[in-house]
C-alpha cells in the first residue's frame, strides 16, 4: 500500500513566512508557532501588544497542531475525575468550565478572523466500546452533577443508525463540541498576526535561549537573546511554546515532557459510501483508555486516528494499523483505499494537566497539553498573555502541576507499558 503523508498539508499549503535575518528587537518572543504559540500571541495582540516575534523551526502548524483529529472540546488530557480528585470539586469545575471558554473563544476567532477551517459544528459523540450501561450512566451524571454540563444520551439502537456501526452501546452527545481542519486554523491565526504586525519567521529554530544586561534610556534591565542559525531576537520575555518537538532547545522544560506519538489516517474520497458509515455530521470517540477518533470531512473522506506509541511508523504501517481499526468498527467499508497516513507527537507531562508557568531565572512556558490539547492551547494563551502582562492569578491556577520530570528514556518506557497496561485491560472488558 503507498499512503502520501499528512492530509492537511495537501491541502492546505499556506502562505510562507520569512526566515528570521539579523538582529530584531521585541517585548515578547514565543518560540514555536503551534496552536500554544499562536493562542499567546493572538491573545497579546487582542491586549494591543503587537511588539512580538513568533519564531517556528519549521512552518506554522508543523507539529501536533497541525496533524491532529480537529476535535473541539472541553477537558483536558487529565479525565475530569481524576481533575477534580487533584484540585478538589469547585476548582475542578472552573477549571473545566475555563475550557468550555476556549471551545467559545476558538469558534470567536473563526468567525472574527474570517478563518476557513471547515469548522463543522455538528458536535462529538463519546461512543460506548464497553456492553455496560454504566460507563455511559456515570460519565453522564458525573458530567452534570460536577461540572454543570448536560451530555444527551443516545440509545443503542439510536446510535447504531446514526453511526451506522453494530460495535456500540450507545453515546452521549457533546453538543457544545465541533471540529474543524486544524492545520487551516493554524494558518488562519497566523495570518491574523500577521496583518496585525507581528512578526512570524518560520525556518527559523531557536537553537539558544541566554540571559543577557540590556541597556534602556532608564539604565540596565533584563532581558533575553534567542538565537537562530540567520539571527536572533533580543527581548524583554520569551515564551517556550514547543510541545512535543522542542527536543534539545531547554532541557529544564525537555526533561519535564514526554514526546508520544499517536496516528491519523484518510481515506480516499467515499461519496455515496460514506453514508454507509455515519449519518451524522458529528465526530466520534470510544469509552476505551486507548480509543478511535474519527470523522468525516467535507470531501465524503473518512478520518480517522489511534493508537499511542513512542514508535515512530512509516505512513503505509500507520495505515495499515489504522485501516484495521476501522473495520472492527466498519466492516462494511473494506476495500476502500487509504490515500494519507502520518503520526504526530504530544507532549505529556507526568500529570497530564497543562504545564503553564516561569521557571526560576524567567523564562515562560505552555506546553504538556497531550492528546487534548486544542481547547487548552487557546486557553494556554490567555492564561501566558495576561501573565506576561502581570496579572498571575489566571497562570496561578496552574501552579498545582509543575514540572516532574519525565524519567528519560525509562519514563518513555512506562509510557509504553502503561498503555499495553490498559489497552489489555480494554481488551479483557470488552
Ligand atoms: C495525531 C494527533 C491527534 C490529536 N488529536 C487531537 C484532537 O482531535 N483534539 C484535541 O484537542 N487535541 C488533539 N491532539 C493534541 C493537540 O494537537 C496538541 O495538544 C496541541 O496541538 C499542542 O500544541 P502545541 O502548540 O503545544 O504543540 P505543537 O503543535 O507540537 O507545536 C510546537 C511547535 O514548536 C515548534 N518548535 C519546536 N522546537 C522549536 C525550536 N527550537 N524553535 C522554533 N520552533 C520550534 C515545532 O516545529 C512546532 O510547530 C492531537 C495530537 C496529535 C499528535
Amino acid at each position: 500500500m503507498k499512503v502520501a503523508e499528512s492530509y492537511y498539508r495537501a491541502t492546505a499549503p499556506g502562505d510562507s513566512y520569512p526566515a528570521l535575518a539579523g538582529r530584531q528587537e521585541a517585548r515578547v518572543c514565543i518560540i514555536g508557532a503551534g496552536f500554544a504559540g499562536l493562542a499567546s500571541a493572538m491573545s497579546l495582540m487582542e491586549h494591543g501588544e503587537r511588539d512580538v516575534v513568533l519564531l517556528e523551526a519549521e512552518c506554522v502548524g508543523h507539529g501536533a497542531s497541525g496533524r491532529n483529529g480537529g476535535f473541539v472540546f472541553g477537558g483536558y488530557s487529565l479525565d475530569e475525575q481524576a481533575l477534580l480528585a487533584t484540585v478538589g470539586a469547585e476548582q475542578g469545575r472552573r477549571l473545566y468550565q475555563l475550557t468550555l471558554g476556549a471551545v467559545k473563544q476558538i469558534r470567536r476567532r473563526i468567525v472574527e478572523y474570517g478563518i476557513e477551517c471547515e469548522a463543522t459544528h455538528g458536535g462529538i459523540y463519546l461512543a460506548n466500546w464497553f456492553d455496560d450501561p454504566r460507563v455511559l450512566d456515570e460519565r453522564q451524571r458525573f458530567m452534570h452533577d460536577y461540572l454543570g454540563v448536560e451530555w444527551q444520551r443516545i440509545s443503542p439502537a439510536d446510535f447504531a443508525e446514526r453511526a451506522r456501526s453494530e460495535r456500540y452501546f450507545g453515546a452521549l452527545y457533546e453538543e457544545n463540541a465541533f471540529h474543524f481542519h486544524p492545520l487551516k486554523y493554524a494558518q488562519g491565526l497566523a495570518r491574523a498576526l500577521g496583518a496585525a504586525g507581528v512578526k512570524v519567521h518560520e525556518a527559523s529554530r531557536a537553537s539558544a535561549i541566554e540571559p543577557l544586561q540590556r541597556t534602556s534610556s532608564g539604565g540596565a534591565r533584563s532581558g533575553w537573546r534567542v538565537a537562530t542559525a540567520g539571527g536572533e531576537v533580543v527581548c524583554d520575555e520569551v515564551v517556550v511554546c514547543c510541545g512535543g518537538y522542542i527536543d534539545r532547545l531547554y532541557p529544564a522544560l525537555a526533561g519535564a515532557i514526554l514526546p508520544i506519538a499517536t496516528y491519523v489516517m484518510a481515506t480516499e474520497p467515499l461519496d455515496e459510501r460514506l453514508p454507509q458509515a455515519l449519518t451524522s455530521q458529528a465526530a466520534i470517540y470510544d469509552t476505551r483508555f486507548a480509543f478511535d477518533y474519527y470523522r468525516p470531512l467535507q470531501d465524503t473522506r473518512l478520518l480517522w486516528g489511534g493508537r499511542i506509541s513512542i514508535r515512530s511508523r512509516s505512513p503505509e504501517d500507520v495505515a495499515r494499523l489504522l485501516y484495521e481499526d476501522m473495520l472492527k468498527v466498519y466492516p462494511q467499508l473494506a476495500g476502500v483505499k487509504v490515500d494519507y497516513a502520518w503520526s504526530g507527537l504530544m507532549s505529556y507531562g507526568r500529570h497530564k494537566m497543562p504545564q503553564l508557568g516561569k521557571l526560576p531565572n524567567g523564562v515562560w512556558y505552555g506546553m504538556g497539553f497531550g492528546g487534548h490539547g486544542v481547547g487548552p492551547t487557546s486557553l494556554a494563551g490567555d492564561v501566558l498573555s495576561a501573565a506576561l502582562m502581570g496579572e498571575l492569578s489566571k497562570i496561578d491556577q496552574f501552579a498545582a502541576w509543575g514540572l516532574p520530570t519525565n524519567g528519560g528514556p525509562a519514563g518513555l518506557l512506562a509510557a509504553q507499558l502503561t498503555y499495553w497496561y490498559y489497552e489489555l485491560r480494554d481488551w479483557m472488558r470488552q
